[in-house]
């Protein structure tokens, strides 16, 4: 281990190694990798408590630019199979920071109200304010997903829905929104693995969902609708990462890292008093104790 914990770290950042555009189609792509990082999970584990640290202090500041007026959030949304860790990574990357921060939403089958909306009329209502981070656990691409591999919607209708999308992120983007979007992409043994856990283990039975096993057999109908929402839906502005998620401690670490070049790249400062801080400290030393 002592070898590995001292050149553990990225070779590549996160924001390079794990883009769509890097890591070729989803088809592919390795579940158990660790594109850009050299290092196991120990080294990992440690590394994520020390960049922790760094991702509640740019989200202390933005918050307080928010709380300034400042516009600007970050919304990460998460896609991926069932039991790939997306609430692990709420959990886990959203637990390292403030939670007063943060506006956590996820999307399950739409209601009838929700239904009887537009799609994105849920997601709208959804978005981080000024000053928070948004996770969406599940988003609007759950209408080309599921609703693609099994045609809820007609194809002439679900085909649309890309571009909409599309001009949706571009609008999001342009009112100060930085999106980042990960795909956690889980191998069928891990998925196995974690649905028998979730039977053996009653603290788990909460977590099973008889229809997963259902959805697992459209395994390949997925990868394709995932690769088509790559293809289609990826920009500069709005990028997706493919985030290999059989090893949560990789997908953690990963995700925090995005989350980090995602605030670097605002280039945030602390909001300057808008009072007389000399006049002020006067006032305060003159209390009574
Ligand atoms: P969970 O994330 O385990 O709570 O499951 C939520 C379920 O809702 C998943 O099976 C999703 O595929 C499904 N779901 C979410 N959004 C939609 C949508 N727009 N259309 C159809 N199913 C959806
Ligand atoms: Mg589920």
């Amino acid at each position: 281990m002592g070898k590995h914990a001292k050149t553990a770290g990225w070779t590549t950042p996160a924001v390079e190694s794990l883009r769509v555009t890097a890591t070729g189609p989803i088809a592919g792509f390795e579940p158990s990798s660790t594109p850009g990082f050299e290092g196991g999970k120990d080294s990992g584990a440690a590394l994520l408590t020390e960049r922790g640290a760094v991702l509640a202090d740019l989200q202390e500041l933005l918050y307080a630019n928010g709380r300034a007026g400042d516009r600007r959030s970050v919304l990460l949304v998460l896609q991926g199979m069932d039991t790939a860790g997306k609430g692990g990574i709420v959990r886990h990357v959203g637990g390292l920071v403030d939670p007063q921060g943060l506006t956590i939403q996820g999307f399950g089958k739409p209601t009838p109200v929700e239904l009887s909306h537009d799609f994105l009329w849920r997601v709208h209502r959804a978005l981080p304010p000024g000053g928070r981070i948004g996770i969406f656990d599940r988003s609007h691409y759950e209408d080309v997903l599921p609703v693609r591999v099994h045609d809820l919607v007609p194809k002439s209708e679900w085909e649309k829905r890309y571009e909409v999308i599309n001009q949706f992120e571009r609008d999001l983007v342009a009112s100060g929104t930085t999106i980042i979007k990960c795909a956690m992409v889980v191998s069928k043994s891990e998925q196995k693995a974690r649905l028998t856990e979730r039977l053996e283990r009653p603290d788990k039975y909460w977590k099973y969902d008889p229809g997963d096993i259902d959805e697992r057999g459209f395994w390949d109908d997925y990868l394709e609708a995932y690769q088509a929402i790559f293809d289609r839906c990826d920009s500069s502005h709005a990028p997706w990462f493919l985030i290999p998620a059989d090893r949560k401690w990789f997908a953690r670490l990963a995700i925090c890292e995005l989350l980090i070049n995602a605030l670097e790249r605002l280039d945030l400062e602390w909001p300057k008093a808008d009072f007389d801080v000399e006049a002020e400290k006067k006032r305060v030393a003159a209390l009574e104790d």
